[in-house]
């Protein structure tokens, strides 16, 4: 029997014990902040430059998205060849997904889906959103029954977003596996246990299900695996996949552009975005896995005030008069980081960023319009969820023909 090799062109990450940031799917670690300049270099991903964005706001016509303005999202793999693609009005979709191990999203992945609708409504393409609760199943100590409970709440919250129901397929792979398994089978046949050892750091002692759960999210990249999508008989080789993640997911699919040449299919497209910090502070990212880091959208108005008067750490004087002689260091501050993310105002966030970075004002002060913006996000969302009916789910759960 011959061994499957794959070209492994992309995959060439080098080991990540020698070094002094971590970031992998499970793990973000980074000691002073995670260096994505480096990140780029190492993974082999492409920075988003003006002339990028100048093209985005040419071909959309609006005014780039402030996450692509703002550095939010700031690596790609091929967008160029999207861009080109959809100029000359040929078929794509978007891919994105969420692993429900909590009951709520936090707003750490309000960055990917907010972004991934702005696309949405810029393009009008369809859109895939792969729930991975088998992942979160082989990973956590959850149950198969609470990682579905954990999805249909996810899935609540992400329809809340305001995803076109024409045009979205929302998917969770302990009942769609069926659709996914030969795209699956075709992959997993192309990649030896070496090689995704390598790329993902599995050791022998790792469960089984976690070497073979790569292929699965790969799988969603190719359209074949949506015949209600692209229904058979289209030329699959044609039809490209934009994924909009953070860049801790890359690893999947710098694997996936590695097969996809050998599938016969296009390589998947990407654009990454940097983390949603913790509270605690910029060496790891906001995560559902650490309720002490995360902000959730389910917060109430009093749990929010609490997290960030508590725990959102500071860049600011430790006094009062340190502050005002100092100002603040905005670079660790995570309560600016997190304004940066979410006020869309960029005036308002320029007076903040001077005056508080001079200290004209003090930590509390933007605290307390932190505290505002989000609790109104939050009662926002919360509001918007309370109308996702399971009849609504259901809908964008089934499997039925698209308006594309
Ligand atoms: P867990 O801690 O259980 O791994 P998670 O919070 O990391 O959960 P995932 O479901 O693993 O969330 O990730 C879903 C998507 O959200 C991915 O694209 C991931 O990169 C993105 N994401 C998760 N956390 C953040 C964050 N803090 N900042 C930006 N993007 C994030
Ligand atoms: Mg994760």
């Amino acid at each position: 029997m011959t061994e499957p090799t794959v070209e492994n062109t992309e995959n060439n990450q080098g080991n990540e014990e020698e070094e002094e940031q971590i970031v992998t799917p499970w793990d973000v670690n980074a000691k002073g902040g995670v260096d994505y300049d480096k990140l780029i270099n190492k993974f082999g991903s492409q920075q988003i430059d003006q002339t990028l964005i100048d093209r985005f706001e040419r071909i959309t016509g609006k005014r780039a998205h402030p996450y692509l303005r703002r550095g939010i999202f700031f690596s790609h793999r091929d967008l160029k060849e999207i861009l080109d693609h959809h100029e000359a009005g040929r078929k794509w979709f978007l891919y994105t997904g969420r692993g429900p191990s909590s009951g709520s999203l936090h707003f750490g992945h309000l960055l990917p889906f907010f972004f991934t609708k702005y696309l949405q409504d810029a393009f009008n393409v369809p859109l895939v959103i792969q729930m991975t609760n088998d992942e979160k199943f082989l990973w956590k100590d959850i149950t198969l029954q609470q990682a579905r409970e954990f999805t249909i709440g996810n899935v609540k919250d992400i329809i809340a977003l305001g995803f076109d129901i024409e045009k979205t397929f929302i998917f969770s792979n302990l009942d769609y596996i069926q659709y996914l398994y030969p795209t699956t089978l075709r992959i997993s046949k192309l990649l030896n246990i070496n090689q995704v050892k390598n790329i993902f750091g599995f050791t022998d002692q790792d469960a089984v299900g976690k070497i073979s759960f790569p292929p699965i999210q790969a799988s969603p990249c190719f359209p074949e695996s949506f015949p209600h999508i692209f229904p058979p008989g289209t030329d699959y080789s044609q039809i490209k996949c934009l994924i909009p993640c953070a860049i801790d997911q890359d690893p999947y699919f710098r694997m996936t552009r590695d097969v996809a040449q050998r599938l016969g299919a296009q390589k998947p497209a990407l654009i990454h975005s940097k983390f949603f910090p913790a509270l605690q502070g910029h060496n790891t990212k906001m995560s559902a896995s650490d309720v002490n880091s995360a902000v959730y959208l389910s917060d109430n108005k009093d749990v929010v005030a609490d997290k960030i008067k508590k725990y959102a750490f500071s860049g600011g004087g430790a006094t009062k008069e340190e502050q005002v002689k100092f100002g603040a260091n905005l670079e660790v501050d995570v309560s600016f980081e997190y304004l940066k993310y979410m006020l869309d105002d960029d005036q308002k966030l320029e007076e903040i960023r001077v005056a508080y970075g001079t200290g004209k004002m003090m930590t509390s002060d933007v605290k307390k319009i932190l505290i505002e913006l989000m609790v109104k996000i939050c009662d926002q969302h919360q509001a918007a969820r309370a109308k996702v009916t399971d009849e609504i789910c259901a809908t964008f759960m089934s499997i039925r023909k698209m308006n594309i």
